[in-house]
């Protein structure tokens, strides 16, 4: 995933620059979606985990939407994970800085960072 993007339009006073374009919109290219192209990951609680896969640039988004009596709010990132890949994700634990010093650790063996580098 890449760095997440805050789509909330707290003030409410254009709709048309807030939440109901982000997820009805590609961010990268801003090609509508389709409405079959947003799949539910899941529902929790009135809260929604989406997946998004635009057909002309490929990108994916994955977004929480909540709908509340204060209106609707998305937080999404854009990702390259598919529609699979966040249903076998989605509950899984978090990456700790231990772990990635651990993956560091093992490919630092060797010098295999500065070999995979030289290609
Ligand atoms: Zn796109």
């Amino acid at each position: 995933m890449v760095e997440g993007f805050d789509d909330k339009n707290p003030d409410g006073q254009n709709p048309q620059n807030g939440n109901a374009r982000f997820a009805s919109a590609c961010p990268m290219c801003g090609t509508e979606y389709a409405p079959e192209e947003a799949r539910v990951v899941s529902e929790k609680e009135g809260a929604f985990l989406i997946h998004t896969n635009c057909k002309k640039c490929r990108c994916s988004v994955v977004a929480t939407l909540v709908a509340n009596q204060m209106g609707v709010s998305s937080v999404g990132l854009i990702t390259d994970l598919t529609y699979e890949d966040v249903i076998k994700f989605k509950d899984g634990s978090d990456i700790t800085a231990d772990d990635i010093l651990r993956v560091y650790t093992v490919l630092s063996e060797d010098n295999r960072i500065e070999k995979a580098l030289k290609v």
